[in-house]
């Protein structure tokens, strides 16, 4: 089968890693988490304090944009992707709260789009791609051959990040964790800068009902209409 790019995009922890993770490797396709790029920049403004409690200096970040190397690679003994910033693995500080509460911040920054969505779109270049984010769609891959929408309850989305914060051992609570997905969805959807928005020909995945594997092969139904 010729290879196509799929992207998915939707609400803060709406499981779109998962399923792009899942579905990378069933058909062997490579999987970038666009959402760790912006991660990584967070905590390279972090670092720099360019951050003074919650507010970020973008001025300074714009600034120093040009010291910042993200790459993405992946693991093949825990079979899962490392996020490295000026080739240092930051794979697991992202993912933590203070990261995760200054994150939508940076990604409204114009300059600090650019420069993702470029490497992004280097990346997709070949095609074989699952690609999961906010504008993946809309912006990164326009031409995408399938579109997923994901969407799920804000109770079910904090519900099953709390799960994975604690399975970490970080001791944050429901009403915390549910606060930052609806504070990242209202910034996502109403920055000025490629906002999240459904791309217009997207398939639209509601998961709060329904479980990993039949989601899996829900979207594997769809891979399979594309001609081989
Ligand atoms: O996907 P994840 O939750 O890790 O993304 C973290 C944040 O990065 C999002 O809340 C959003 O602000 C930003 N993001 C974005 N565009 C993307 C991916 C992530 O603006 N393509």
């Amino acid at each position: 089968m010729s290879k196509i790019n799929i992207a998915i995009d939707g609400f803060s922890s709406c499981g779109k890693s998962t399923l792009a993770k899942q579905l990378a490797q069933h058909i062997g396709y490579v999987y970038v988490d666009s959402g760790a790029m912006y991660r990584a920049v967070t905590l390279f403004a972090m670092r720099n304090d360019f951050f003074t409690k919650m507010d970020l200096n973008e001025a300074q970040l714009i600034a120093s944009l040009a010291q910042v190397e993200v790459r993405l690679a992946y693991d093949s003994k825990t079979q899962s992707q490392i996020t490295f910033l000026n080739n240092e693995n930051v794979e697991e500080e992202i993912r933590k709260m203070p990261v995760s509460q200054r994150v939508s911040q940076v990604a409204v920054v114009k300059e600090v789009r650019e420069r993702l969505v470029f490497l992004q779109q280097q990346m997709a270049l070949d095609r074989g791609v699952v690609m999961d984010g906010r504008d993946i769609g809309t912006v990164v891959m326009p031409d995408a051959e399938l579109k997923i929408f994901m969407t799920a309850s804000p109770e079910v989305r904090a519900k099953r990040r709390l799960d994975e914060l604690e399975a970490k051992g970080d001791k944050v609570s429901f009403d915390e964790v549910i606060e930052n997905l609806k504070h990242r969805d209202h910034i996502d959807q109403t920055r000025a800068e490629s906002p999240l928005t459904q791309a217009d020909d997207a398939r639209v995945l509601d998961n709060s009902k329904i479980t990993r594997e039949e989601q899996l092969k829900l979207v594997k139904s769809w891979i399979s209409l594309f001609p081989s």
